[in-house]
């Protein structure tokens, strides 16, 4: 038994499935998950001694490479003066500034502890800002496990207020809906049939968590277009897609402005941070201004700022990186469509920038309903070979590949030999 398996086998008795995320768990490819011990760059090593080359970087936040010494540095100085005051500190306001400065959509900011907080208080300002209740997502996008969220993911397109998890009261979702990614007039659809009602349309400008969906030509741009229409706020949700497909988020990369923006992951360079901000009209009215109640005993917490606020000044001094993760990403995943072509493998290849999938499936993956489309069981086989190759993928068929600085081009061809080896083997 590997030291991975002993303790997954202590885990499951006092932790629900092992796990303290369900990402983490290996269910879909049945065996014990890696019990990670340390990292260092693109490089992440299990409590047996194995080394990977990561792909999943902590699902985002690690774009500078794992363990990056300025940012443990600044951790470190922050430590030696107390770990939380619950009050007012200076790098809560640096943090701020350095956003508001950087991001010209952003004019406010507030921090949270989660992606999922910052969304929860997102959709609650819009719904305050507005006086309208409804809100519109997209079957596919994940906007953390807020109640009001925990919606369609399913299948009934157009539904309103069913529940994807047990626990949510129908009462909480009913006023959600949802629309098909990369489908205007599903959007316009529901803006007719309840005209003055929708508070916002919440979007991940990136599909990542159904694997990875660009948005169509001119998605984005319509969905702006369509919330200047009917009055109602577009919100990006962009824990995944801020800093990461460039300083701006996918708001700069694809030029369309949203009224309000959410950020999660990289924002903290590891710590748990999250944070929900944009129009200053609309972001004055949270309290203790507004009469939009929201609050956090943890937020701004000053070794949480330290590392985010390093690993943000990096990221803006040196917008090389962006151009270099370009590169990369177009290195990698095209690199592992040329493959797919070779073999004539009948997978797709979907990226953007450093964010990529692999989806097991002969249909053109653009929405949802043809991601579910995957062979999930082809999956697992792929990722326990890539796995024993040293290659750490998510352990999931509707996860992204997560690219960061550190992987260098020896990684890179180390990667696409193992993927190259598989299909050739499998054909
Ligand atoms: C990860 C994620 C969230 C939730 O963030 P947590 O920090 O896990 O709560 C929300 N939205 C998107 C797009 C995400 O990828």
């Amino acid at each position: 038994m590997t030291k991975s398996e002993q303790l997954f086998e202590r885990a499951v008795k006092c932790i629900p499935g092992g796990v303290n995320s369900p990402v983490r768990a290996y269910g879909a490819i049945g065996e014990a998950p890696r019990f990670i011990d340390r990292a260092d760059g693109c490089r992440i090593y299990d409590v047996d001694g194995k080394e990977y080359i990561d792909y999943i970087d902590s699902w985002g936040p690690m774009i500078l490479g794992h363990n990056r010494p300025e940012i443990r540095e600044a951790v470190v100085k922050a430590c030696e003066k107390g770990l939380s005051f619950g009050c007012a500190t200076e790098i809560e306001v640096e943090m701020a500034e350095f956003i508001c400065e950087n991001i010209p959509h952003v004019e406010m900011i507030r921090m949270v502890n989660s992606g999922t907080e910052a969304v929860m208080s997102a959709i609650r300002v819009a719904r305050g800002y507005t006086g309208r209740n409804k809100i519109i997502k997209f079957a596919g996008c994940y906007h953390g496990h807020s109640d009001a969220m925990l919606v369609s993911a399913g299948s009934g397109v157009m539904t309103s207020g069913v529940p994807d998890s047990a626990g949510v009261p129908e009462g909480c979702t009913r006023d959600t809906m949802t629309a098909i990614y990369n489908d205007l007039s599903s959007v316009e659809r529901l803006m007719e049939e309840n005209e003055g009602k929708v508070a916002a349309v919440i979007v991940e400008p990136v599909g990542a968590n159904m694997g990875v969906v660009p948005p169509a030509p001119g998605f984005l741009s319509g969905l702006r277009s369509l919330c200047d229409k009917y009055q109602s706020l577009l919100i990006f949700d962009e824990v995944i897609t801020g800093f990461r497909l460039a300083f701006g988020g996918a708001a700069q990369y694809f030029k369309v402005r949203p009224d309000l923006v959410t950020y999660g992951k990289i924002i903290g360079a590891g710590m748990p941070v999250g944070a929900y901000g944009g129009r200053k009209d609309i972001m004055s009215l949270v309290a203790p201004v507004g009469k939009v109640y929201q609050a956090g005993t943890l937020s701004g917490n000053p070794i949480a700022m330290a590392a985010g606020l390093t690993q943000l000044k990096i990221l803006n001094e040196q917008p090389q990186v962006y151009t270099q993760l370009e590169k990369a990403g177009e290195e990698l995943y095209g690199g592992m469509e040329k493959i797919l072509e070779k073999y004539q493998v009948p997978c797709q290849m979907n990226w953007i920038g450093s964010l990529g999938s692999l989806f097991f499936t002969k249909t053109k993956v653009e929405n949802y309903e043809t991601a579910k489309t995957s062979d999930t069981a082809a999956f697992a086989e792929y990722f326990k070979y890539m796995l024993s190759c040293g290659i750490h993928l998510a352990p999931s068929q509707f996860e992204a590949m997560f690219l960061s600085a550190a992987h260098g081009k020896a990684e890179i061809q180390e990667t696409q030999k193992a993927m190259e080896d598989y299909f050739k083997a499998t054909k």
